[in-house]
């Protein structure tokens, strides 16, 4: 590509304040940035401290990228002072100002836009920050939004607002979901809050947004390759008229220990130390189990998934969130003895765990996920089979994915969503046993025809995704379209 128009380009990444967010995104913008074109993340000050060394060492290494921080106005929007995203509210009724806080920092952000050399020729920017929509505007610059999810996703929402389907289904019935490459159904309750009207209004109109912007957005950009996704990106395409990229698996761009274990953390000591555990062990046999970073799991639920993990008498990485009513949680660790029967066998994290890192170690042989899509296309990276328990959101369309297309995945049996926030509404606090997360587990670990022909397919989609980012692969390729369309757009303003 022509030098002299790419040190012209500037790229400006600005991901929406969650860590399922955050993480793609500067995973992606590392890759941009690795074409010669210049890369600046905006973040909030702090959230940025967990990315401040990963990005100072790409920095280092010649790479034109960096990192800035804008205030976020939370005090404005009634949100106490230190919380800058949605993992850390103190209460889900707060939900709302968070929203009207994340309308108000596109002010800030204008602001620093006039400061910034070169002027930025392109945003990418989080669905969920549906007000730089206006600022694509006032500078006249392609707005590409990222959302986080895979092409499936992106059909399915589409398709099933267009056609209503389930309209007039019963929560409990399935239906087909019309016009995917795959015969998939799922339940009414599975289906991500959007399809359901909120008695919040700020809620209501921010959805509202997200949905107009979308439609007037130049493209976007996903967090997928085309051989995993086979007719989902082309179908998208076709129905919406949307320019699709898909760029990913992007947590590759994080090759060694060290950069895996710094993604979205700064504790080394502690990834070195798990590490030298699974060295311990052979391959495949140890389970990871980790339901990302919003999950408010009640706390029977994770009683009854602790209790199946110890029930398989097989080694086993727990994270554990310290989350909704994270008191019951701790109490029922700490009387009932759990970590002292499983002492050797089993390591609890309270808190964050270097995902990427662990994943990739060999002793691993099985992900218990709530299906998030990070998640999900990290295991598939790894060449890791899934145990699924989704909740909220995208997950029931991404276990589908694992479940049935690509048969990478073996559901513990979730059968309704219990959307974030609403943990309270879980009739008695259980959605499935431990029997059935030990009975999951089963199907996957150990040897097996069916588990052999699993992991072989495992294996062979993880290949695919190396391929695919490494130059030549479709992946790589669509980063340069990418660069070209917008470089396209700049050279016709
Ligand atoms: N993650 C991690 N350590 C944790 C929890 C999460 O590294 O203890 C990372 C994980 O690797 C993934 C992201 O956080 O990249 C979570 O995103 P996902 O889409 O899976 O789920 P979400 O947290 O948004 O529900």
């Amino acid at each position: 590509m022509d030098s002299t128009s790419l040190s012209n380009l500037h790229i400006v990444c600005i991901p929406f304040m969650a860590p399922g967010h955050i993480l793609p995104m500067v995973d992606m913008a590392k890759l941009l940035a690795k074409h010669n074109v210049k890369v600046t993340i905006i973040t909030t000050p702090l959230n940025a401290i967990q990315y401040k060394t990963s990005i100072n060492n790409e920095i280092e290494s010649g790479s034109p990228i960096q990192l800035v921080e804008v205030k976020f106005p939370n005090v404005e929007a009634g949100i106490p002072e230190g919380c800058e995203s949605l993992e850390t509210l103190p209460s889900m009724d707060l939900k709302g100002n968070f929203l009207i806080a994340v309308n108000l920092w596109k002010h800030p952000i204008e602001e620093l836009f006039e400061k910034l050399e070169p002027f930025p020729s392109c945003i990418i920017a989080d669905k969920h920050i549906p007000s730089l929509a206006d600022t694509s505007i006032k500078f006249k610059i392609p707005r590409i939004i990222f959302d986080g999810m895979n092409c499936l996703n992106l059909l399915c929402n589409h398709n099933i607002n267009v056609s209503k389907v389930y309209e007039g289904v019963s929560d409990s019935d399935n239906f087909v979901i019309p016009g995917l490459p795959h015969r998939i159904e799922m339940k009414k309750s599975q289906l991500p809050m959007i399809f359901t009207p909120s008695p919040n209004e700020v809620l209501n109109g921010f959805r509202q947004r997200i949905r107009d912007a979308e439609a007037e957005a130049y493209g976007i950009v996903v967090n997928s390759f085309e051989e995993l996704e086979d007719g989902y990106a082309e179908e998208y395409q076709r129905v919406t008229g949307h320019k699709v990229w898909c760029v990913g698996p992007v947590s590759l761009t994080n090759k060694d220990d060290q950069e895996k274990s710094q993604r979205g953390s700064k504790n080394l000591t502690d990834a070195n130390e798990y590490v030298k555990w699974l060295d311990s062990w052979p391959t495949n046999s140890v389970i990871y189990a980790c339901l990302g970073s919003l999950n408010r799991v009640t706390p029977k639920q994770l009683i009854e998934i602790g209790l199946g993990l110890e029930a398989t008498n097989r080694p086993f990485i727990w994270v554990v969130r310290k989350a909704y009513k994270w008191g019951e949680v701790e109490k029922w660790l700490l009387e009932d003895g759990f970590e002292e029967r499983v002492k050797g066998r089993g390591i609890l994290i309270r808190g964050w765990a270097p995902q990427v890192l662990i994943l990739s170690h060999n002793a691993i042989g099985a992900f218990l996920t709530h299906c998030g899509w990070n998640s999900a296309l990290e295991a598939i990276c790894a060449g890791v089979p899934l145990v699924t328990f989704p909740m909220f959101s995208d997950q029931f369309y991404n276990e589908k994915l694992v479940v049935q297309v690509i048969e990478t995945g073996v559901r513990i049996g979730v059968e309704n969503a219990v959307h974030f926030g609403d943990e309270d509404e879980v009739g008695d606090g259980v959605q499935v046993s431990k029997e059935n997360v030990k009975e999951a587990i089963e199907k996957v670990m150990g040897e097996g025809e069916e588990k052999n022909e699993r992991r072989e397919r495992a294996r062979k989609y993880a290949d695919m995704g190396k391929k695919a980012i490494e130059e030549g692969g479709s992946s790589y390729i669509n980063m340069l379209k990418l660069i070209k369309d917008i470089m396209h757009f700049k050279s016709n303003v």
